[in-house]
């Protein structure tokens, strides 16, 4: 009986550990429709390459619809790792490929997880070339995984519905309501953020900015603004580096960078005078390390100007108004 006992538990704990380490999943999330409003930060990193940061993805949970705003690479890793297996919806803030290129993934993964619906995609103009051309990209891989296992694989997941919108609300259902706004990433045209209101709350994603009027109004009164930024003294110190390196090429282009993202004091004064009452940092520049020490460094000096509180993020972090 003993002995019995024992291979019953032998058993049980090779069965939990082949379940929890095989393949390294956590169960889907279990949405509540009666919750709130709340973001999950999923990518904070920029093209640099950052190990632990994925780039530009933030879901926005309203009740039990989750949806996207970007989708950066490596971003089906950390959203994996948060249990979300479908979603209700992307948004596109802007067509740098930090904030698409891991779309192609994110479906993949869906189609093998058995989803069988196309997923709508909202962004400002040039969404459908971009989107078209993704799925131009995984043509071959969708004969192949068709050819191997019929409709179990869904053709549809892999064909996002498309609509390209201007500035304005685009999209309202259920009592949530997304409004796109304006930024200022200039040149690059064109650039917005998003604007979520859902049960009394407002959540807003940035997108890249500067700190701007534009901007400041997209922001106005948010509960939670989640804001790209940059850190300018750590970026000085970047350019020193790469000036003393003679590597003239990188340390314009470095300096050119600068110029289009929300400078992190700019954006502390911002985020007092449009009345936010909570900040999530995104899109880090420079991509620090998600320490202790390295992000308290970063955020130096913000709360001079803004009294509320600011969250550093880091792949995977749940932010609630
Ligand atoms: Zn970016
Ligand atoms: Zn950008």
């Amino acid at each position: 009986m003993r002995r019995f006992l024992a291979l019953i538990v032998v058993a049980a704990v090779l069965a939990a550990s082949a379940d929890a380490s095989a393949q390294g999943r956590p169960q889907p999330r279990s949405l509540d429709p009666d919750a709130g409003i709340s973001v999950i930060l999923l990518g904070t990193g920029i093209p640099i390459p950052n190990p632990r940061r994925a780039t530009a993805c933030t879901a926005v949970i309203a009740g039990d619809r989750v949806f996207l705003v970007d989708t950066g690479r490596n971003c089906i890793v950390p959203l994996d790792q948060a249990g979300i297996r479908d979603l209700n919806g992307i948004f596109y803030t802007h067509y740098h490929s930090d904030h698409f290129i891991g779309l192609g993934e994110i479906l993949l993964n869906f189609g093998v997880d058995g989803v069988d619906h196309s997923i709508p995609v909202h962004g400002p103009p040039g969404a459908v070339e971009v989107v078209e051309g993704i799925v131009a990209t995984y043509r071959l891989d969708l004969e192949y995984r068709i050819g191997h296992h019929g409709e179990k694989f869904s053709e549809a997941v892999m064909n996002p519905e498309v609509s390209e919108h201007e500035p304005g609300v685009v999209f309202d259902e259920g009592g949530l309501t997304v409004t796109m706004f304006p930024v200022c990433h200039e040149p690059i045209e064109p650039a917005v953020g998003y604007r979520f209101e859902y049960r009394d709350q407002v959540v807003v994603v940035s997108g890249d900015t500067r700190v701007c009027p534009d901007y400041a109004a997209g922001a106005e009164g948010a509960d939670l603004l989640v804001s790209e930024v940059e850190n300018a003294a750590m970026f000085n110190a970047a350019i020193a580096l790469s000036r003393a390196s003679g590597n003239t090429r990188q340390l314009e282009m470095i300096e050119e960078g600068m110029e289009y993202h929300a400078e992190s004091l700019a954006l502390a004064r911002m985020a007092q005078e449009a009345g936010v009452k909570k900040l999530a940092l995104t899109h880090l520049f420079p991509s620090i390390p998600p320490t202790d020490a390295a992000e308290a460094q970063f955020i130096q000096g913000m709360s001079d100007y803004y009294d509320g509180p600011i969250i550093v993020g880091r792949d995977g972090m749940d932010v609630a108004p």
